[in-house]
């Protein structure tokens, strides 16, 4: 066998486990708009806000804790929190659409 053709191969088998590791952490597929939730750097119980308060996101029903970094849109003097910034998008484009949906509890 040739030397060479195996190291491509292994660099091949790198790049391509390299990749699926990108592609599993930025959560491709799942339901929803947000699939696995890809922001890593939440403090996971530090004790500092034990008051945090959570939110619905209108968009896609998740509830999402409120802190200093959440993502927010106020419409109607509400304030409205979500969990990623594609959310707020589809928020921000059509607020009465989600909103609207929201009046009706299932
Ligand atoms: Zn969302």
């Amino acid at each position: 066998m040739d030397e060479r053709m195996i190291t491509l191969t292994i660099l091949v088998i790198v790049v391509a486990a390299g990749v699926y590791f990108m592609a599993k952490r930025k959560g491709g597929g799942g339901g929803g708009c947000c699939g696995g939730h890809a922001h890593g750097g939440h403090d996971a119980d530090s004790g500092s806000d034990a008051d945090a308060k959570n939110a619905k996101d209108p968009i896609c029903g998740m509830d999402v804790k409120i802190t200093d970094e959440t993502l927010q849109s106020s419409y109607k003097d509400k304030t409205y929190y979500f969990c990623s910034s594609s959310c707020v998008e589809k928020f921000e484009k059509e607020p009465q659409m989600w909103i609207g949906d929201e009046t009706d509890e299932k």
